[in-house]
């Protein structure tokens, strides 16, 4: 892998032992159980739903609903759903592992302290074993725009350099969250240093309302910031002042990290959340003239074969 990264970041990785963790569901406010296993080399990131004996590949084309939160199905299973993924899939991205079995014994991924932290704390007790396979990656030929038609756009653009760099804004007029920018390269350390311990966050009017119709019955001030207006309504306030913007670049980083492979391209977004985040990569995969596989010329067998699964049946 050419340009900035050490070699061994141009290996693929798992985990070196099983790591689990018990907690609560936001949507659901159900208990759960996870645990995360190693993977054989090619695997890919596949979650399973132990209560259910249902495997579903952590792939952008089996996103079924972006309200919310990033939920997949079983494509054989739509109604085997799993919600919440985007926290525990930005902090595999993060840490730079390829493949992996997170098991769960319900509908979604505990929401812990809503950051991605505590995955990144599972994946550092766990030790991550490199293989010496190495690592592709998704070369954004093209640009590639989607939009929601009330100004929100996001976009992925070729690089020059082999990295996955971000730049995207928010805007909450009259509130604490106000207007935030920030510009991103995904490293293991700086996603470690910058994005992983911001928590997701929610408006209290959208919270009330949410309750209401019986959804985000885990949500808490334990596992979300929440904005009355310009106040922030934790008592230990804020981790970061721009705290906000951390959070939904994470969210990026976790929605994208479902193309099947680390991206080469720049993303630029504006309030960008995880329904245009996830049509990109539709819209990225449905141009077979915009990307390309790059990297690993000397990749195994396995790794060959993985990817050709890969390819099907979303790149066909
Ligand atoms: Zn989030």
């Amino acid at each position: 892998m050419d340009g900035f990264l050490p070699a061994e970041h141009g290996r693929r990785k798992t985990l070196k032992t099983p790591i689990g963790c018990v907690g609560d569901g936001l949507h659901t406010g159900r208990r759960m159980s996870l645990t995360l296993h190693p993977a054989a080399v090619g695997a890919g990131i596949q979650f399973r739903r132990t209560d259910l004996g249902v495997d579903i590949p952590a792939r952008f084309d089996f996103v079924t609903d972006t309200r919310l939160c990033t939920t997949i199905a079983a494509p054989a299973a739509p109604a085997v759903r799993i919600g919440t993924i985007e926290h525990i899939m930005a902090a595999l991205a993060g840490a730079g592992i390829d493949d992996v079995i997170i098991e769960v014994d319900g509908p979604e991924i505990p929401i812990l302290d809503g950051s991605a932290a505590p995955f990144l704390f599972l994946i550092d007790c766990a030790g991550v074993a490199t293989s010496a396979a190495p690592r592709q990656m998704i070369d954004v030929l093209r640009p590639v725009r989607v939009e929601d038609g009330r100004g929100a756009f996001a976009e992925l653009h070729p690089n020059a350099e082999a990295a996955f760099d971000c730049t995207l804004e928010i805007d909450y007029p009259n509130t604490a969250i106000g207007h935030q920018s920030l510009n991103f390269r995904l490293t293991p350390e700086a996603f470690r240093a910058n994005l992983a311990d911001s928590r997701t966050f929610g408006l209290a009017e959208d919270v009330a309302r949410l309750h209401e119709a019986g959804l985000a019955l885990g949500g808490s001030l334990d596992n979300a910031v929440v904005v009355d207006g310009m106040t922030i309504l934790n008592p230990g306030g804020l981790r970061h002042a721009d705290e906000f913007i951390r959070h939904k670049m994470l969210d990026v980083v976790g929605d994208l990290a479902l193309a099947g492979g680390p991206l080469r391209a720049r993303f630029i977004g504006s309030r960008s959340g995880h329904a245009l985040n996830n049509q990109l990569l539709r819209a990225l995969f449905a141009d077979k003239d915009a990307w390309r596989w790059v990297g690993g010329a000397s990749a195994p067998a396995d790794a060959a074969t993985a990817r050709a699964k890969q390819k099907a049946p979303a790149f066909a």
